[in-house]
């Protein structure tokens, strides 16, 4: 019983609150609070939208790339990192003189240089064997060659079905079809 009067002494301090008097709103009004709402709201839509509708007035302007429609006239950016390749100078020549520090750069094991020797007994490439299958474009080997003879391409469609095709040979002479940027044969 104490307890009870305890308890109504306690409600009888504090009070529940009163909601406060809203004043109410005639018709007019709520309609024009609706109606600046949804003007705010197509507004905000508007800004959202403002790349998107700016490309579909002005088709010219769009930048997205539109692959692989594009594919003769894609040019990679410069400091896009295809596989490793080996450049011919204007004699034809690889300028590789087989050294192996590119093959010790790697952290991957990706290439293999081997080394042969030419009729003068100098040692010269035999064969520049590349495993893009392990190969993550760090460049590393690109850094690591004392003669600049080795770049990082702008190729980017590698794939391929059978996996002996992702070791290549990138010394090829330009007399037998390779490209600059190209892989060579494959192994
Ligand atoms: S690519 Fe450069 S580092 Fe590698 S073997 Fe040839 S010369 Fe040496
Ligand atoms: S780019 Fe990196 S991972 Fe690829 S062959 Fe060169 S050092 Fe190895």
């Amino acid at each position: 019983m104490q307890n009870y009067e305890k308890m109504n002494d306690i409600f009888n301090t504090y009070p529940p609150m009163k909601q406060k008097n809203v004043p109410k709103e005639s018709l007019l009004e709520h309609s024009t609070r609706y109606l600046k709402k949804i003007c705010t709201g197509f507004y905000s839509l508007i800004q959202g939208m403002d790349i998107t509708l700016k490309y579909f007035l002005n088709p010219k302007k769009v930048i997205t790339q539109q692959y692989p429609e594009n594919r003769d006239t894609l040019k990679m950016f410069d400091r896009f990192r295809g596989p490793v390749s080996l450049p011919h100078n204007e004699n034809g020549e690889h300028a590789c003189t087989a050294c192996g520090i590119c093959e010790k750069a790697c952290p991957n094991g990706s290439i293999s240089i081997l080394a042969t020797k030419d009729v003068s007994g100098r040692k010269v490439l035999g064969q520049y064997i590349y495993r893009i299958s392990q190969c993550t474009f760090c460049g590393l080997c690109v850094e690591a060659c004392p003669f600049g003879a080795i770049v990082l391409a702008k190729d980017f469609e590698l794939t391929v079905y059978d996996r002996n095709e992702l070791t290549w040979v990138l010394n090829k002479s330009k007399s037998q079809g390779s490209s600059d940027t190209s892989q060579g044969e494959y192994s």
